[in-house]
């Protein structure tokens, strides 16, 4: 599914997040969540010295909106990454990780996920199209 005017608006607000707090090493990504009630929230991901702390952007943007909001349900979420120092290219949206597309199923089964679709192109998916055959607890 082709992005809508909000979708680009939700990667335009990720990408602003990211220029406005880029650190080589430290902070590289960018996400923005579309709650279901409307609210756009954003976050940068945390790295760390000691690997396993660090946090992804979309958690950080995830536990944003849930802080500021409560749990109010995934509409779409995206990420998106910011080249290093000489590298080619500008912010472009790249796929959630397995923890993150974990997360958000978590917190929304049916999330709209914003992925890349090839040279600097995005698209729509639903999280549980990124995440088949979903770890769950007890029976279902
Ligand atoms: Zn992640």
């Amino acid at each position: 599914m082709a992005l809508s005017a909000k979708d680009q608006e939700l990667v335009d607000a990720a990408t602003a997040a990211i220029k406005s707090r880029y650190r080589n090493d430290w902070q590289e990504v960018g996400a923005a969540v579309r709650t279901r009630s409307g609210r756009l929230v954003t976050g940068v991901n945390l790295d760390a010295y000691v690997g396993r702390g660090a946090v992804c952007a979309e958690a950080v943007a995830i536990g944003r909106a849930l802080t500021e909001d409560g749990d109010q349900g995934i509409e779409t979420i995206v990420a998106v990454r910011h080249p290093k120092p000489g590298e080619a290219g500008d912010v472009a949206v790249v796929s959630p990780c397995g923890a993150c597309r974990e997360l958000i199923h978590d917190y929304d089964a049916k999330a709209r996920v914003i992925v890349p679709a090839g040279a600097g192109a995005a698209e729509v998916t639903q999280i549980g199209d990124l995440l088949p055959n979903k770890y769950r607890r007890g029976m279902t």
